[in-house]
């Protein structure tokens, strides 16, 4: 029952153009707050019905970002906080991929993850240490043990994580698909190519549907063939389901890769940053820059904005999030898509022009603004009294 006094909504985003792939919108909306949850999107809230309103006029509202790969979690040296790099970026969902193993998540998750504004879910290492020596020892892998402690934290342990193991075969890669099987969840994989070892068995014969392979655009992976045409295996193990993700990072992401694969099609299913202190200087892999990127290589906003919201949460089992649906938790960003002349770096230290760069403008988590570099939603200080 309505508290007398009170009106309906807390927080009024008016004027927006929504852009909600899970529903379908991509028009003129206004959504409102009530507490934590989206509680109306439609045409023309009136302003009465809000505590607070803001004028988005001009801007694009979207569910909160989704990153499904950063380091935020100690054990790797190039972990960075999560909360200062990701509520600036419009980021409210990040998915540590395996900083930590089952020896340390517990007490990365006491140190880190309970205290973090962002919310943070997370992959462990199949590794036990996680990215340490650990990722090329077959001793420290344990299926079953992984298992366990994704059971005993279902609410933040989405999967399992294989990275960086250099052996001769897809040791390691089974070992996490067979605790993804244990556990019933995805498997998110770093492979390193090798005469013993193919992409294309990789793709199409040890991965599961769902399983996702970061890094494809990297170019240690042979995603083209030497006529420069995406492999038809890519196109079958697609096909079959294997998730495809961008995870860009300092050395996993090339122009030369991804242009002529999006010009074929062969487009992300989802926008990662495989941000840490290393890909943040210079290439700044952080979502509204990764995002710009393939805005500027001819995707459409629409198009991008779905594989940084509803795809991510689907991939990693949370339809839940990357929504603005009535009732949903009230994760919302406010970006900018300015135009002019800009710039864009990739892994190769390789420049792109692009006539479009995407700005977070406000992030909202949990109902509360926890971002707003213009200040949109603060009176102006001559008129609001001393
Ligand atoms: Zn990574």
């Amino acid at each position: 029952m309505m508290e007398e006094g009170r009106t309906p909504y807390d927080l009024l985003l008016k004027g927006g153009y929504v852009i909600d792939p899970a529903n379908s919108i991509n028009e003129l909306m206004d959504v409102a707050i009530r507490g934590d949850h989206i509680a109306a999107v439609a045409k023309s809230i009136p302003v009465e019905e809000s505590q607070k309103v803001v004028d988005v006029s001009g801007r694009y509202v979207t569910p909160g970002l989704i990153d499904i790969h950063v380091h935020i979690l100690p054990v790797f040296e190039g972990s960075v906080t999560s909360d200062l790099i990701a509520l600036r970026s419009g980021v409210t969902t990040v998915v540590d991929a395996g900083s930590s193993g089952c020896k340390n998540f517990e007490e990365a998750k006491t140190s880190i993850i309970d205290k973090s504004k962002t919310r943070v879910l997370a992959l462990l290492n199949i590794a036990s240490c996680g990215m340490c020596l650990g990722e090329q020892k077959l001793t420290e892998m344990d299926a079953v043990a992984a298992a366990e402690m994704i059971a005993r934290y279902p609410d933040i342990l989405v999967g399992i994580k294989s990275a960086h193991y250099m052996g001769a075969g897809f040791e390691s890669i089974d070992h996490a698909v067979h605790a993804g099987r244990l556990s019933h969840t995805l498997v998110m994989v770093d492979f390193g190519v090798k005469a013993t070892a193919s992409y294309e068995d990789l793709l199409l014969k040890h991965l599961r549907p769902g399983d996702i392979h970061t890094h494809f655009y990297a170019r240690h992976f042979p995603l083209l063939n030497d006529d420069g045409k995406v492999q038809d295996y890519v196109w079958k193990a697609r096909e079959r389901g294997v998730i495809f993700d961008v995870g860009h990072g300092a050395g996993s992401f090339w122009f030369h890769r991804a242009v002529p694969a999006i010009n074929q099609g062969f487009v992300p299913d989802s926008i990662s940053t495989d941000q840490h202190a290393f890909s943040l200087l210079l290439i700044d892999a952080t979502m509204p820059t990764v995002m710009s990127k393939f805005l500027n290589m001819g995707m459409t906003l629409e198009e991008v904005i779905k594989r940084s919201t509803v795809n991510p949460a689907r991939e990693i089992q949370r339809p839940e999030l990357g929504t603005l649906s009535v009732g949903a938790g009230a994760d919302v960003t406010v970006l900018e898509r300015r135009k002019g002349e800009f710039g864009f770096v990739d892994c190769g230290r390789n420049g792109m022009r692009g006539d479009y760069r995407l700005e977070c403008q406000m992030t909202i988590r949990n109902g509360k603004i926890l971002w707003d570099v213009n200040g949109i939603s603060c009176p102006d200080w001559e008129k609001s009294g001393d």
